[in-house]
């Protein structure tokens, strides 16, 4: 069933009144109508209630009709307007229906059919205008709120910006001063280590048994510390890239076995058994042999340091593409593999409590791999707790330097076994750094 319509319609002449009322009633359309005369009636009409359509004479006794659209359009009152104008009126028709008027239609061509087909398009096309204005008013509503959002978005952006810039400064900051502080330590340091050392010589003086040992214990403290200073060096140097590899072709057994060598020491001490295994064709490297004495250094003084009991093993071979591993296992206490990745960060430990067992800065395994990557080489971690530990650092033989840094010679020995280096003709001209290695891979 169709909805009863309210209809208005406003027309100084009782003729037209009836004409349209008439013509609707015969057209069948379920209404409520309404009349007034004129333009100060229809609008207390319109403003007490709402219409489905209003038919406005365009004549009207102390108003015309498109002066009341005006009024009625430019109030809140939305409705459809189908102004009923005399023959003649073309022109007047288009201001209307620009001022707000919906249809216009000629009095003269009033008839059933024409006012119902005129009454009903003008009702959709209105409801088709109001959804088209909401939808407009609810894009203008979200393009006003994505707006204020992306405001917003771009004031986090430039506070996380500035915060990030604070944070980088105040890291090099840090970075600077632990450099510094590291480096005035150390003169001091090398000068308690230099005299001790000839406090020790028997020749230079005689000591008690007692003032020996307590020289003894200055000297291997100093030593201590000095190590500590070196690695906070090192590491506040490889945060701001300073640190530089000096590549030289060497043997590398030879540097692994004098790593072991001062190692061994250690090992006794503990009763651990220390050995080494080089399995090398070729023993000959190009890399730093100061940072690969330090690498092992490092990873041999955690395996004496986590193992109370057992061996640790050095393990050297040859891998395809040119590639050299380094092998340090041990039987101490293991990793959980959780903290695979954890134990590379800086400052580091798998207990981070004060009344650790272990000392040490957590810097050692954070040096080694940055040092790793610099040398284009991977690390790779397998550990069980209570089993042990393996660390393996895979090295191409030879490293490519970064910027401003020589070209890496090729790799030669004669028939009388003497080094020597040829520049590799097929050796590419470009000074880049290796590309960044991924986080180093871990298997268990
Ligand atoms: P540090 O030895 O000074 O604590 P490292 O960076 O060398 O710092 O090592 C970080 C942590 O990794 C150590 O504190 C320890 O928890 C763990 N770790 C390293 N090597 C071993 C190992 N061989 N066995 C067991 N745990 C190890």
């Amino acid at each position: 069933m169709e909805k009863t319509l309210k209809i208005l319609v406003v027309d100084d002449d009782e003729v037209d009144r009836i004409a349209v009322r008439c013509a609707l009633t015969e057209a069948g359309v379920q209404m409520e109508l309404s009349e007034v005369s004129d333009g100060n009636d229809a609008f207390s009409a319109l403003s007490a209630t709402a219409y489905d359509c209003v038919f406005l004479g365009y004549r009207l006794l102390n108003q015309d009709g498109l002066t009341l659209i005006q009024q009625l359009r430019s109030s809140e009152i939305k409705v459809p307007l189908i102004v009923l104008t005399g023959q003649g009126d073309e022109q007047i028709a288009v201001q209307l229906i620009k001022a707000g008027a919906t249809d216009c239609l000629f009095k003269s061509r009033i008839s059933p059919e024409n006012l119902a087909q005129v009454l009903r398009s003008a009702i959709r096309v209105y409801r088709a205008e109001m959804q088209a204005a909401l939808a407009n008013q609810h894009l203008r509503e979200s393009h006003e709120q994505l707006i204020r959002k992306n405001q917003e978005l771009e004031r986090q952006q430039q506070q996380i910006q500035m915060q990030n810039s604070k944070l980088s400064e105040a890291s090099q900051l840090k970075s600077h001063f632990l450099a510094t502080m590291s480096h005035e330590l150390r003169t001091p340091m090398n000068a308690i280590i230099g005299f001790s050392q000839i406090l020790l010589r028997p020749k230079f003086c005689q000591l008690t048994h007692q003032q020996e040992d307590m020289v003894e214990r200055i000297l291997n403290n100093g030593k201590h510390l000095l190590m500590l200073l070196n690695e906070v060096l090192d590491f506040s140097k490889l945060e701001v890239g300073r640190l530089d590899l000096k590549a030289e072709i060497f043997d590398v057994s030879k540097v692994i076995n004098i790593a072991v060598g001062e190692m061994h020491s250690l090992a006794d001490a503990k009763n651990l058994s220390l050995l080494v295994q080089t399995d090398l064709q070729n023993s000959l490297v190009f890399n730093d042999p100061v940072r690969i004495k330090q690498i092992l250094i490092n990873l041999l003084s955690n395996a004496i340091k986590f193992t109370e009991c057992g061996e640790i093993w050095v393990e050297v071979k040859e891998l395809p593409a040119n590639r050299v591993v380094i092998t340090v296992r041990d039987t101490g206490i293991g990793i959980a593999p959780r903290d695979f990745k954890r134990i590379f960060e800086a400052f580091r430990q798998v207990d981070q409590t004060i009344t650790r067992k272990y000392p040490g800065t957590g810097l050692g395994l954070a040096i080694i791999d940055s040092l790793v990557r610099m040398m284009g080489g991977k690390i790779f971690l397998e550990s069980k707790l209570g089993i042990g530990s393996m660390f393996k650092i895979e090295l191409p033989r030879q490293i490519t330097l970064s910027t401003g840094a020589a070209d890496p010679p090729a790799l030669q020995l004669d028939d009388k076994g003497v080094l020597s280096s040829a520049k590799n003709p097929h050796h590419s001209s470009s000074k880049a750094r290796q590309a960044p290695i991924g986080y180093p891979k871990f298997k268990l």
